[in-house]
């Protein structure tokens, strides 16, 4: 079949399931769909008007996919650090937020992190933020894939004044982005805690009617778990349970704090969970139980969580530390091995957003979602299991060349869709005020 782009020159992981790599290998992609994954020479030949785009020796993988974040936060990274979670969240992150976010800074921080999220190998988000039609604009363009909600809380947001209207604004989307190439509208209560019985049945309900994902944060920490089994008399995961809130649908954040039963309940209902190493870290939060979360099956996958408690959407960097972690702590150096976290970086986290069907592997049929890794750098040298290269040696800075739905993105390094020098402009201007406050 005559392909419209053809991705050579390098070593192509396909990622489907036992699939061995294909040195010499490249991937034909016509209309934005994978057409053909082989050897280069098979692949090649009988094709003439093809644009080719050169791994120049690199590895050929499907793009990350960061299961968990909020775009737009980028332009509040490092305003409060080293502190606990209830006190950085209430004392420090959402009075800024409530400074700083609107309609017009919402687009700005979304550009921004599209930006460092695409040239970071990451084609694909689940976003989890407000002013969605600001964020679904600004991913369109830069040529992102995402998952895109309108977040619902009790209080004001920066796009509501009411759970009504976040309720209201959710349905306009789901209604008017049904299909489409890039986005898929979503739900998104922000927590057992934020959000009362009635609204999170509310949200789950919407969810059901349009077939859409419901994203929460879930059991993040110690303190979220003591106060809902105080009031509630179960476990947050338990309570969600009761309301009938979990579905394959739903994408829970953090599950850090869950007891067997929880996982029990977290199996049943296939919840996707969006694991956050390195923001569980940095507020000390805890560690979501990994290995026994993959051990017994569970759609489990990486994510960055926001800039502000990261802080950077640096999803390799994350899955690469989270690797070494679980080997520290549970003292087994077979714990969650490369292969795995590669697997967890693509289809495993397609899987938990539910667009397994579409991407996270290379393989005919599914849109092509492709990124290349240079092995250019002398720390890439010797790299006999690329998986191995991957996880303990590259960086996300090796990622060369981006493909999204067929479009390429990123070219040599460089980004196609956004102009980076006026971005950065950009966002040092609308921070001015915050930085000489923060540096007061
Ligand atoms: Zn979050």
């Amino acid at each position: 079949m005559e392909a419209d782009l053809i991705i050579t020159g390098g070593t192509v992981l396909p990622m489907t399931p036992g699939a061995a790599p294909i040195p010499d290998g490249a991937v034909a992609v016509r209309s934005g769909s994978i057409v053909a994954v082989g050897p280069a020479a098979e692949i090649a030949s009988g094709q003439r008007d093809a644009e080719v785009l050169d791994a120049d020796g690199g590895l050929i993988l499907p793009g990350f996919v960061n299961t968990h974040t909020h775009l737009a936060m980028t332009l509040i990274r490092g305003v409060a650090e080293d502190l606990p979670l209830k006190e950085w969240l209430e004392d420090h992150i959402w009075p800024t937020e409530r400074a700083l976010m609107n309609a017009d800074t919402v687009a700005l921080g979304t550009r921004l992190a599209a930006a460092e999220s695409l040239q970071a190998g990451v084609t694909c988000v689940c976003d989890m933020y407000f002013h969605a039609q600001r964020v679904i604009d600004e991913v369109v363009k830069a040529g992102l894939r995402a998952i895109v909600p309108e977040s619902l809380i009790d209080l004001p947001t920066p796009s509501c004044p009411t759970p009504e209207a976040a309720l209201a604004c959710q349905r306009d989307l789901l209604e008017r982005y049904v299909n489409h190439p890039l986005v898929v509208p979503a739900v998104a209560p922000h927590s057992p805690y934020m959000v009362s019985a009635a609204n999170l049945v509310k949200e789950a309900e919407l969810a059901e009617e349009f077939g859409a994902p419901l994203i929460i944060h879930l059991a993040e920490t110690r303190w979220e778990v003591e106060k809902i089994t105080a009031e509630k008399g179960v476990s947050p995961v338990a309570y969600l349970a009761d309301l009938g809130i979990l579905s394959e649908r739903t994408i829970a954040a953090h599950c850090v704090h869950v007891s067997e039963a929880d996982l029990d309940l977290l199996g049943e209902f296939e919840v996707g969970i969006a694991s956050n190493p390195v923001s569980n870290l940095k507020l000390a939060s805890g560690l979501a139980p990994l290995p026994q979360m993959l051990a017994r099956g569970l759609k489990v996958a990486f994510g960055t969580d926001g800039a502000a408690s990261n802080n950077t959407l640096d999803l390799l960097r994350d899955a690469q530390l989270a690797s070494l972690i679980y080997k520290g702590i549970t003292g087994d150096p077979t714990c969650i091995p490369a292969r795995t976290v590669v697997e967890m970086l693509t289809i495993g986290g397609a899987r938990v957003l539910g667009l397994a069907e579409k991407i996270g592997t290379l393989e005919p049929g599914k849109r092509a979602d492709i990124i290349c890794v240079a092995l250019d750098r002398p720390r890439a040298v010797p790299a006999y299991d690329p998986f191995s290269h991957l996880v303990y040696a590259a960086r996300s800075a090796d990622v060369t060349h981006v493909v999204v739905d067929g479009r390429i993105v990123v070219r040599g390094r460089e980004l196609q869709t956004v102009d980076v020098p006026a971005l950065l402009v950009d966002v040092r201007t609308a921070t001015e005020t915050l930085r000489q406050r923060i540096q007061q």
